[in-house]
């Protein structure tokens, strides 16, 4: 582990700054937020992802309603995170489309 470690935007603790995932609490982009596509950081008021033009508003899989898409539902305060079904890829996402963001599998969302 470097000595760079910087604050967990969800539980404050320090963690390494590459992190892609928090290793206290499992959150994921847990230094910036960024683009589930091309990994730009984006900015929580963001509409559309700059570089690649990925829509940043989803629907809730939990309560149907439009929230911006981070860990939790805005709204509900669900977790968004889905697994691919792909027994191959099992990779975890934001539902922030219907097809998964690696293998390219539709989600059941
Ligand atoms: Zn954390
Ligand atoms: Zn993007
Ligand atoms: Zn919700
Ligand atoms: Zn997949």
């Amino acid at each position: 582990m470097s000595g760079y470690n910087v604050p967990c935007r969800f539980c404050g603790k320090l963690i390494p700054k590459e992190s892609n995932v928090c290793p206290v609490c499992g959150k994921s982009d847990p230094i910036f937020l960024r683009c589930p596509k091309c990994r730009d950081i984006l900015k929580k008021d963001w509409f559309n992802c700059p570089s690649c033009g990925l829509s940043l508003r989803i629907k809730c899989p939990k309560c149907g309603q439009e929230t911006f898409f981070d860990n939790v539902c805005e709204k509900c305060g669900a977790e968004l995170k889905v697994v691919c079904p792909n027994p191959k890829c099992r990779t975890e996402q934001l539902p922030v489309s219907d097809k998964c963001i690696k293998c390219g599998k539709p989600l059941n969302i």
